[in-house]
């Protein structure tokens, strides 16, 4: 099992950017805070939620709720405009391509070559969301921050 790493990065960036934010407008202690993760964000919730809980000890975060919510992976296709989402294609891939349950697997660079639009079959696409991880917002001295 490889270490993970990648997780613990992201956690540290995240309390970093907060601990930023919270100098900048001099706030002490943060509430709470909710962070976005995509479908195809190649991201542990698991090992996220708990390199969280690590790093934010001794930080303004000390004391807060995380909550980390599952953004859909969209895609769009250049060639019709059609829209549509990740959870559609996985019905159209092969069981040993769908790996599991398990959506970890795909690299938004890799999606194109197994998934195609499916009004008109065209393989050039934009994934428009649900590719990384987001601070969607937090609360911090009662109040409400973006
Ligand atoms: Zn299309």
């Amino acid at each position: 099992m490889v270490p993970k790493m990648h997780e613990w990065s992201l956690a540290a960036g995240i309390i970093q950017t907060v601990e930023d934010e919270c100098r900048r407008q001099s706030i002490t202690r943060v509430q709470s805070l909710e962070l976005s993760v995509g479908e195809l964000a190649q991201i542990e919730v698991d090992t996220l939620r708990e390199a969280l809980s690590h790093l934010k000890k001794g930080t303004a975060m000390s004391g807060s709720r995380i909550t980390i919510r599952k953004e859909r992976t969209r895609m769009s296709c250049r060639k019709c405009m059609h829209a549509w989402s990740f959870m559609e294609s996985r019905k159209q891939l092969s069981p040993l391509q769908k790996g599991g349950d398990n959506a970890v697997h795909y690299l938004p660079s890799t999606v194109n070559a197994f998934i195609t639009c499916p009004s008109c079959g065209s393989p050039d696409f934009d994934i428009v969301s649900g590719f990384g991880l987001s601070i969607m917002s937090f609360t911090a001295d009662g109040r409400k921050r973006a």
